[in-house]
């Protein structure tokens, strides 16, 4: 590879050179939504940082090497909770089944879901696996845990579960730093009294009638256990992770990677994702197919912060991106995905972000500063390549474009190489289309402009120039490259 990626890896708490097992296959997988609700700005978040670092993958080992996975999360007591809060009566008066209300509440939540990244500027992943799709998946992972003595069924206050024995797995623990013993002496969580350990977790829960549940049977010491039930929080992404970036194209991966069986490159989310999350999902992966690593790289994304405090759902200081995108909710009026994307990159991944009007009206005036152009097959530039390359710095990588864009600005014959770096980080501005009548009247004013200019009326070339500023057309002046004379081009104003 060119280059030289570096990544800080939340696993080893230091920045590492990144070489995927398989250059040609490089892969990664982050936590997606659980879709019971509107995903606020906080959640956008992740779903930026990766899509740059998909973006840095795909230009550095090709766009068709890289396979990246981020789930959906449709099965959630959360969703559940919804699925009976707003269509309880209808479940009760018998017009609507359990199911469909998960549906009515997953199925338009997701679109919107979809809808918003787009806005934002976000490629789709390579495969966008629903955690529903892959319970067959999940229930072999746990049977292998059971076989593996790695866990057990044992009766709680709500029914039959299957538990992991954290005590099992002599490295618990890896990626929180977290000893198993803290847990024990300082549980402050009162200790269930089926499980082995307080920090066991659940694999798999008994349903109830007003729960969602799949038939599912386990093999426990030599005895059957149907339970009707479903998946605990974390088995989801072990078993979505193995079957998207190891089973389903084991084939095609080179020795290496054979020889590394079900590990992949990096695993993505939120700080907040570390534990329990996380460790939950190496202590399932790592005993299920006997392995020292689930991923090589972990990457975290620091919290979007309102006045200190974490953006979330609980806390209830959360601006959904729709809101943002489509209301005046948020400082009084609605901002474009791009002015969102730019604000969330122009702060360190791993830095807390404090979320502001002004910091929006800042990515605002960067991006009205901008030219918009077409990359063709120019590269980017090595200035925001090497930026990205360095633990995806997007500060640098900001800084390094905006002095791209003031070059390609004073000769256009840098546009090209301005829109590929831009393209890089995603916020490659778009050109708003404008009727030919309206272009027409627009270069008449600007041309006008021009010879009030070569005529030294300052104050009607300023005046013209106000004037289209108010219709929202901004203008650029530069230099022609042969005769030296004033150019000016112009654009609408996003
Ligand atoms: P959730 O739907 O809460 O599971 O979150 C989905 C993703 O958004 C996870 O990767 C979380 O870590 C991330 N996330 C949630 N809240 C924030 C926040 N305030 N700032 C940054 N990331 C967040
Ligand atoms: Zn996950």
């Amino acid at each position: 590879m060119a280059g030289g990626l570096k990544l800080y890896n939340t696993l080893t708490r230091d920045k590492v050179d990144f070489e995927p097992i398989d250059p040609d296959n490089v892969r990664l997988y982050v936590c997606g939504p659980t879709v019971y609700d509107f995903a606020h700005i906080g959640n956008a978040r992740p779903v930026i940082v990766f899509d740059v670092l998909f973006r840095l993958l795909r230009h550095t080992y090709g766009a068709d090497k890289v396979t990246y996975v981020r789930n959906i999360t449709d099965v959630d007591d959360k969703i559940n909770a919804r699925a009976l809060r707003d269509f309880g009566s209808q479940i009760a008066g018998g017009s609507m089944s359990l199911n469909e209300a998960i549906r009515a509440v997953t199925g338009p939540t997701e679109s919107q879901f979809h809808a918003d990244v787009a806005a934002l500027g976000c490629l789709k992943p390579t495969v966008e696996p629903r955690a529903t799709d892959n319970i067959p998946q999940m229930i072999e992972i746990i049977q292998r845990l059971l076989d593996m003595g790695h866990a057990y069924v044992a009766k709680g206050s709500e029914g039959h579960e299957v538990l992991f024995s954290t005590a099992s797995m002599a490295d618990y623990g890896m990626l929180s730093k977290r000893k198993l013993e803290d847990q024990q002496a300082g549980a402050r969580v009162a200790v269930e009294n089926h499980k082995m350990n307080p920090a066991d977790f659940v694999l798999w829960k008994q349903s109830a009638d007003t729960e969602p549940g799949w038939p599912a049977n386990f093999t426990f010491e030599a005895k059957t256990h149907a339970i009707y039930g479903r998946p605990g929080w974390h088995i989801e992404c072990s078993a979505m992770s193995d079957r998207y970036l190891w089973e389903e194209i084991k084939d095609r991966l080179s020795p290496k990677a054979k020889a590394k069986p079900h590990q992949f490159d990096i695993h993505g989310g939120g700080l907040d994702l570390i534990f329990p999350h996380h460790e939950n999902e190496i202590a399932q992966s790592c005993c299920a197919f006997d392995n020292d690593l689930m991923a090589t790289v972990w990457m975290h994304n620091g919290f979007l912060q309102v006045e200190g405090r974490k953006m979330s759902k609980s806390e209830g200081n959360f601006v959904t991106i729709n809101e943002l995108l489509a209301t005046e909710k948020f400082g009084g009026r609605q901002w474009p995905g791009e002015v969102l994307r730019l604000a969330m990159l122009m702060t360190h991944y791993r830095e807390p972000i404090d979320f502001s009007v002004k910091r929006l009206e800042e990515a605002e005036r960067l991006l009205a500063k901008w030219p918009t152009g077409e990359a063709g097959d120019t590269a980017p530039d090595v200035s925001v390549l090497e930026a990205l390359s360095d633990d995806l710095n997007t500060v640098a990588a900001v800084q390094a474009l905006h002095a791209l864009a003031q070059a390609a600005n004073a000769d256009p014959s840098k546009l090209p190489l301005f829109a590929a770096s831009a393209a890089l980080l995603g916020v490659a501005p778009k050109k708003t289309e404008v009727s030919d009548d309206l272009s027409a009247a627009v270069q008449a004013l600007v041309d006008l402009r021009l010879e009030m200019l070569k005529a030294k009326n300052f104050a009607e070339a300023d005046r013209i120039r106000d004037e289209l500023g108010e219709k929202g057309i901004q203008l650029r002046d530069g230099k022609d490259k042969e005769t030296g004379e004033r150019v000016t081009g112009w654009e609408v104003k996003r």
